[in-house]
């Protein structure tokens, strides 16, 4: 039987990241993937919507810079569009095998099953590992609401080779509003479900009221408090306001959250504890089972890609007994236009927790660079306890970049005050945290 230091399941952001990382630490490594290199963030999460959202802000440009005195007439060819996306992910994956190549990582192609502990069967093989991570990642959640087969999920919205007429979509999280703002600015007329009282339920509300605002001025009719009963055939039955209702679309999306990919790959088998969450791990991602590991989707604490890429680098600490107290805290963005980002704790949560807190909000209309570059809307939030940035919220542009600003000050736990002792440069988006 063959043997590595250490065997990784799944070659997504989790997996491969933290194959070359073993490599480059100097660890025997064996990938195995059952699909694609890159998993669902390359090829059907991350990047796809990415490039869509990229696309969507040259409209969004071409819409608005009459303004400053330029016509422009657009013309989106889909299927251009589809190609640019297409390629753009297969130009990063070519990337992602030619790294592990150099990197000298060994990668299998098959469906990969946990046989006993350390022992990995695929394709009709075993492997060894002196170390286990599992990075099987998650799928799109669906079985929940009747007739809900019928629906798209996010992957087969983003294959559509031809723009529907009209899109509904089953859910307002992130994916939903993501997708949302894209398709809207292709054109399409978007109708959103929700079933709780707001976008993004797990936002900071005044930022999820604003981007309800940015997508209504999209076009984008959006029902909070609706609970879809029924897809049937083209059309949803829900629930509104104690009314039954009945609505026809062209295509339906269904996009109500992802589910941990913990079923057929030997846990029960080898002894390993999962809920319907996902796979149980510690602080160092290992499970019950010591020298078996789970990052990313897989054990459904945070699922995003950088995450699931720090839990890897988590985990080969652990290996190396390099042991570091710091948890750091993770961002999050959401690819709206505008965007939306955060860290921390929400204005609901520190009320709800009844701790004292002051909020300081800066709106990008007041702000010299962002008027320059007529990108006015939106603001920055910052929650302070005892002189301490405990959450940050921007809806804006470029809010993506903007929050890792929030992310270091908030990691060296900087004072607050301390910020305007800085020297920021004249005129930038950074100044929106002086
Ligand atoms: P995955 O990327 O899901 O990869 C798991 C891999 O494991 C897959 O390739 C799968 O084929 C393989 N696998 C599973 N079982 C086996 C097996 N038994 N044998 C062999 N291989 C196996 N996150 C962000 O941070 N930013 C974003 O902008 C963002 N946008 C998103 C947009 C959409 C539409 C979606 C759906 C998700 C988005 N995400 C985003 C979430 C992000 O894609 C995930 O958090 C991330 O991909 C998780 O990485 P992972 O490595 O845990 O799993």
């Amino acid at each position: 039987m063959k043997e590595y230091d250490i065997i990784i399941i799944g070659a997504g952001p989790g997996g491969y990241q933290t194959a070359l990382d073993a490599s480059a630490r100097g660890f025997s490594t064996l990938l195995i993937e059952k699909e694609k290199l890159g998993g669902t963030c390359l090829n059907c999460g991350c990047i796809p919507t990415k490039a869509y959202n990229a696309i969507a802000h040259f409209i969004q440009s071409a819409q608005s810079v009459s303004e400053m005195g330029i016509s422009v007439n657009y013309n989106l060819d889909f299927s251009k569009a589809l190609e640019y996306k297409n390629n753009v992910v297969s130009e990063l994956i070519k990337g992602i095998d030619f790294m592990l190549k150099k990197a000298g990582v060994e990668v299998i192609y098959g469906n990969a099953t946990l046989e006993k502990p350390n022992i990995t069967r695929v394709n009709g093989e075993e492997y060894y590992g002196k170390y286990i991570i599992l990075a099987t990642g998650s799928r799109n959640l669906a079985g929940i609401i009747k007739g809900d087969d019928k629906a798209l999920n996010s992957t087969d919205i983003l294959a559509l080779d031809k723009l529907p007429e009209s899109l509904s979509i089953i859910g307002g999280g992130v994916i939903g509003v993501e997708i949302a703002t894209i398709f809207a600015f292709f054109g399409v007329k978007v109708t959103i479900f929700e079933a709780m009282d707001s976008l993004i339920p797990q936002a900071d509300k005044e930022i999820a009221r604003r981007l309800k605002s940015y997508l209504n001025k999209l076009g984008v009719v959006i029902n909070t408090n609706a609970k879809v009963l029924e897809i049937k055939d083209n059309s949803l039955i829900y629930e509104i306001k104690g009314e039954e209702k009945e609505e026809s679309f062209d295509k339906i999306l269904l996009a109500i959250g992802r589910r941990p990919n913990i079923e057929n790959i030997g846990l029960d088998e080898i002894g390993i504890s999962y809920t319907r969450r996902g796979i149980s791990v510690n602080d160092y991602f290992e499970t019950n089972l010591p020298n078996h590991f789970a990052i990313g989707d897989c054990n459904g604490k945070i699922m995003l890609a950088h995450y699931a890429e720090f839990s890897g680098k988590v985990v080969l600490d652990h290996i190396e007994h390099k042991y570091d107290s710091f948890v750091p805290l993770c961002p999050s963005a959401i690819f709206t236009i505008p965007e939306i980002a955060q860290i921390g704790l929400t204005e609901e949560e520190l009320k709800n927790e009844g701790t004292d807190y002051t909020v300081k909000k800066t709106m990008y209309r007041g702000l010299g660079k962002a008027l320059a570059m007529n990108e006015k809307e939106g603001f920055i939030k910052m929650l302070i306890v005892d002189d301490k940035i405990v959450g940050c919220h921007i809806i804006g542009y470029d809010a993506s970049t903007l929050i890792h600003e929030a992310m270091i000050l908030m990691n060296l736990n900087v004072d607050s005050s301390r910020i305007n002792d800085f020297i920021y440069a004249h005129p930038t988006l950074s100044e929106l945290f002086k």
